[in-house]
C-alpha cells in the first residue's frame, strides 16, 4: 500500500497502511459478519483453530485459569493441553450440562469460561444463558465456537457471550474450498481481541476473503436446506432397526431438545448417531461403499459426510458411554431421498457384515 505523501505516511492518516492490517476486501467481509452477529467488530484467521487460539490468547494471562466444555472440538483440547498449559494457564473441563453449577469451577484466576454448542460429535446441548449469567456475576469472559448455528440460527452475542467464533471453512465457505476462521467480538471483548490479532499477525487471503464473502450470499439457502434434510434423515435413522440412538438436538427424543428450542432457531446438517451393538468390520462395512457420503472431516459444504469417532480416549471431566459404534454425519445439498436410498443400501451391508438390528 502506498501513500500520496511524506506527511500522510508519517501520520498514518489513510485507513489502508499496510496489507497486514486490512483491505477493502477484508473489510466488507467482516463487516457483514459484525452485523450478522450484532457486534462491535469482527476479524479473520486462516482456519478455524487459529480464530479459536486467538480468542483465547485475547483473554488469557500466564498463570491464569480457564474453563472449558468437555465435549469440545478436539484440536481445542489440543490447544489448551500444550500452548497454553506451556505459558502457565491452567484448563479445567466442565460438563456439558453444568448449567449455573459452573460457578463452583470458579477460581480466583479464572478469565476464561469457553463454550460450544452443541457440542462437538456427542451434541449435547449446554444451557448457554445459565453459563453466561454465572461468568458475569464474576467478570468472566465468555468464548463460543458457534460454527454448527452460524449467526442465522444462534447469536452469541444477543445471549451475553463476548467472543462468537467460525470455522469459516465449513458453512460460510459452503463449498469445501476455503480455510478460514472468524471472530465477532461485542464492545468489551473487542480492544484486547483486535490488538492480539494485530500482534499475532494473523490475516486472509484475498481469494479466500472473496470466496467467503460470496459464501455468504447463499448461506441462508444452503442452511434452510441443510437443516430440513438433516432433521428429515435423522428421524428416519431414529426409525432404523440398525441405530440405537441419534443425536440430533432437533430431535424431541434428545435429552437437550427442550433447551435447544429455547434459544436455538434452528439447526445445521451435522448429527451423530449411535449404532446397535456391531463390529469394526461392519462400520467399514457401512461406509467404505456409500455412494454419495463421502469420508471426510471438514463438514459444512455442499457434499454429505460420515465418518467414524471415538470421544472415549480424550474426555476427562464426562464419559460418553456409547452402546454401539458411533457415527458422526453431515448432510449436504443433495437430494434427502437420493441420500436415504444410499444409506439404507450401507445398512444392509452393517447387518450383513455382523451389525446388529
Ligand atoms: C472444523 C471445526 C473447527 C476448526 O476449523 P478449521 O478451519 O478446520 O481449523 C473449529 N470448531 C469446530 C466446531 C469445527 O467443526
Amino acid at each position: 500500500m502506498l501513500f500520496p505523501d511524506v506527511e500522510t505516511l508519517q501520520n498514518r492518516s489513510q485507513r489502508y497502511t499496510y496489507g497486514r492490517r486490512g483491505n477493502p476486501t477484508l473489510d466488507a467481509l467482516c463487516t457483514a459478519l459484525s452485523e450478522l452477529d450484532g457486534g462491535a467488530g469482527s476479524l479473520t484467521a486462516p482456519s478455524g483453530m487459529s480464530a479459536i487460539a486467538l480468542a483465547i490468547l485475547s483473554v488469557v494471562e500466564s498463570g491464569g485459569h480457564i474453563l472449558v466444555i468437555d465435549n469440545v472440538y478436539q484440536p481445542t483440547r489440543h490447544f489448551c493441553d500444550t500452548v497454553l498449559r506451556r505459558m502457565g494457564v491452567r484448563t479445567t473441563y466442565y460438563d456439558p450440562l453444568i448449567g449455573s453449577g459452573i460457578a463452583d469451577l470458579f477460581e480466583d484466576d479464572t478469565r476464561l469460561v469457553f463454550t460450544e454448542a452443541p457440542g462437538s460429535q456427542t451434541f449435547e446441548m449446554p444451557d448457554i444463558p445459565a453459563i453466561v449469567r454465572a461468568a458475569k456475576e464474576r467478570g468472566i469472559t465468555v468464548a463460543m465456537d458457534n460454527t454448527w448455528a452460524t449467526p442465522l440460527f444462534f447469536r452469541p452475542l444477543d445471549h451475553g457471550v463476548d467472543l462468537a467464533i467460525y470455522a469459516g471453512t465449513k458453512y460460510l465457505g459452503g463449498h469445501s474450498d476455503v480455510m478460514m476462521g472468524t471472530v465477532t467480538a461485542n464492545e468489551r471483548a473487542w480492544k484486547p481481541l483486535l490488538a492480539t490479532h494485530g500482534a499475532l499477525g494473523l490475516t486472509s487471503g484475498p481469494d479466500d476473503v472473496y470466496l467467503a464473502h460470496r459464501g455468504l450470499r447463499t448461506m441462508h439457502i444452503r442452511l434452510q436446506h441443510h437443516m430440513r434434510a438433516a432433521l428429515r434423515i435423522a428421524a428416519w435413522l431414529e426409525a432404523r432397526p440398525e441405530v440405537s440412538r441419534v443425536l440430533h438436538p432437533g430431535l424431541e427424543s434428545h435429552p437437550g431438545h427442550a433447551i435447544w428450542k429455547r434459544d436455538f432457531k434452528g439447526s445445521s446438517g451435522l448429527f451423530s448417531i449411535v449404532m446397535k451393538p456391531g463390529p469394526q468390520e461392519a462400520v467399514a462395512a457401512f461406509l467404505d461403499t456409500l455412494a454419495l457420503f463421502g469420508l471426510g472431516y471438514s463438514w459444512g459444504g455442499f457434499e454429505s459426510l460420515a465418518i467414524p469417532f471415538d470421544c472415549s480416549t480424550y474426555r476427562t471431566a464426562t464419559s460418553f458411554e456409547a452402546e454401539g459404534p458411533t457415527i458422526r454425519i453431515h448432510i449436504g445439498l443433495e437430494d434427502p431421498a437420493d441420500l436415504e436410498a444410499d444409506l439404507d443400501a450401507g445398512l444392509a451391508r452393517w447387518r450383513e457384515a455382523g451389525g446388529q438390528s
